[in-house]
């Protein structure tokens, strides 16, 4: 079957979400093919998380929905990802960041690079891939109107809230092998909002885990 087949039926299929139909475009308008390694390809419009090496995955293609949806990211807007991996989350938020811009990192250097290479393949030029200690956030770029983390943290990091503009948004999971998945607002003070339990790889650094076995 053609990707493009393939891929319009997952995006039928993240309906089930109740996904907008704002992400759903901008997940349409993405070719997810693109951003999993070779071997992988013929599994790239199934709804679970595939392996990209280094022992990390790009997550399901529900999880993306369900974040981006969550974050709710509009044109124009500043926007940080933790966690580049494959590049593929950071390619939808960069389609629904519009004439914004998105930087996502990551600190891993194969998989910065080859996020990069995935992003160029898939002609995106809103997006940055820069290879740094996500978990101390990006404070060359600050403040952020929404960011997002990609990886398990062990809390709602004050490194990243810190970056948030007033009124922004962060949505981070938060926990060891297990986690609660948080939206954060920031309005005097911080609202945190529970979405649910989600599993992630681990948030790797100063500020993430040292002990994850
Ligand atoms: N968003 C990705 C999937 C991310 S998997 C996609 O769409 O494919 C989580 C990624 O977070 C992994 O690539 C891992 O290397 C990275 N990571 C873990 N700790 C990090 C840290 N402190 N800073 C930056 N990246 C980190």
């Amino acid at each position: 079957m053609e990707f493009e087949v393939k891929r319009n039926r997952l995006i039928e299929g993240l309906r089930q979400h109740d996904i907008s139909e704002r992400v759903l475009a901008a997940m349409k308008s993405i070719p997810r093919h693109l951003f999993v390694p070779e071997s992988e390809r013929e599994n790239a419009y199934d709804d679970y998380p595939l392996s990209i090496g280094c022992d990390q995955t790009i997550s399901a293609p529900h999880m993306v929905a369900i974040m981006c949806d969550l974050l709710d990211i509009q044109d124009g807007m500043n926007v940080l990802e933790i966690g580049a991996g494959s590049g593929y989350h950071a390619a939808v938020m960069a389609a629904l960041a519009g004439s914004g811009h998105v930087y996502t990192v990551e600190r891993i250097e194969y998989l910065a690079s080859f996020a990069r290479d995935n992003l160029k393949k898939a002609g995106l030029k809103n997006v940055t891939v820069i290879v740094e200690d996500g978990s101390l956030g990006l404070p060359g770029f600050a403040p952020y109107d929404r960011i997002s983390v990609a990886a398990a943290s062990p809390g709602i990091l004050e490194t990243l809230t810190d970056q948030l503009k007033f009124g922004g948004k962060l949505i981070i999971p938060v926990g060891k092998h297990y986690q609660e998945l948080y939206l954060v607002t920031k309005i005097n003070g911080l609202k945190k909002e529970a979405k649910g339990g989600v599993v992630f790889v681990p948030l790797v650094g100063k500020k993430g885990y040292s002990d994850w076995i």
